[in-house]
């Protein structure tokens, strides 16, 4: 079986500025660290509705009603087609921001998903995590496809660590509740997805200046401004220089 993500046309990649942390969940499907939020049209809704008509179906099916079982698997096919829908839109969206500000997307590795998202015993039957992997999915190739840069990051604590930067303190109590982060340490408070969001965004920031430090290459240096304009590249990719010696026509005061 191919991976989707092998077909893609890739960009080339640019360098990103800063990185949108992306959380996924059920509430707000996707929340980014700029505080978007991406519900999905009625997801919700129509997951509830979507799981009632099942159930009764499935009451039906079981009692041996053919038709039943034929109306259960048109109605799980139409609710994952909706779910794909509803993911390919919001991925688009997001990738398009990212491509306009010149920054990467991070997501938390999936495997954090099912520790967060707790589920009700009632809503465990009616919904499985793959939402949230293909939304992962989507955003990766979309990103490659437009040159975004995209990583996925240590999902541990994303909810309950404080994002301020010199306090971090993690602790569970720092969710008084499902929706609400409020660091108990320095108080720091706001939508627990924004901030799980915002720790996705700060991880990838640390996580890409890791990768991409040193590995001293003098083929590549000169493009940053850090290097004194010592001697001008014979092979001239002209970049501009920092500091122009003194124009000869320039008058100075007092000469
Ligand atoms: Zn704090």
């Amino acid at each position: 079986m191919l991976n989707a993500t092998c077909e893609v046309e890739e960009a080339p990649q640019f360098e990103p500025a800063d990185w949108i942390g992306v959380d996924r969940g059920i509430v707000n499907l996707a929340t980014t660290s700029d505080g978007d939020n991406h519900q999905g049209t009625g997801l919700q809704r129509y997951r509830r509705r979507h799981a009632r008509l099942r159930t009764e179906l499935q009451a039906k099916k079981a009692a041996g009603s053919r038709s039943a079982a034929r109306r259960l698997a048109r109605r799980s096919a139409r609710e994952t087609r909706h779910a794909s829908n509803e993911n390919h839109k919001i991925s688009k969206q997001i990738v398009a921001d990212a491509r306009r500000t010149e920054r990467g997307i991070a997501l938390e590795e999936l495997s954090g998903i099912r520790d967060r998202v707790r589920l009700r015993r009632h809503q465990r039957a009616t919904l499985s995590t793959w939402p949230f992997h293909q939304l992962g999915e989507f955003l990766q190739y979309k990103a490659l496809r437009a040159g975004v840069p995209f990583v996925e990051v240590d999902p541990a604590y994303t909810s309950q660590q404080c994002p301020v930067p010199w306090c971090g303190h993690t602790k569970k109590a720092n969710r008084p509740d499902r929706d609400t982060f409020r660091c108990r340490r320095c108080g720091f408070a706001g939508p627990a997805d924004v901030i799980a969001a915002t720790n996705i965004r700060q991880r990838a920031c640390v996580a890409w200046a890791f990768v991409s430090m040193p590995v001293p290459d003098p083929t590549i240096r000169g493009k940053g401004d850090a290097t004194p304009a010592r001697q001008p590249a014979a092979t001239g990719s002209a970049t501009r220089r920092e500091h122009p010696s003194p124009k000869p026509g320039h008058s100075r005061p007092r000469s």
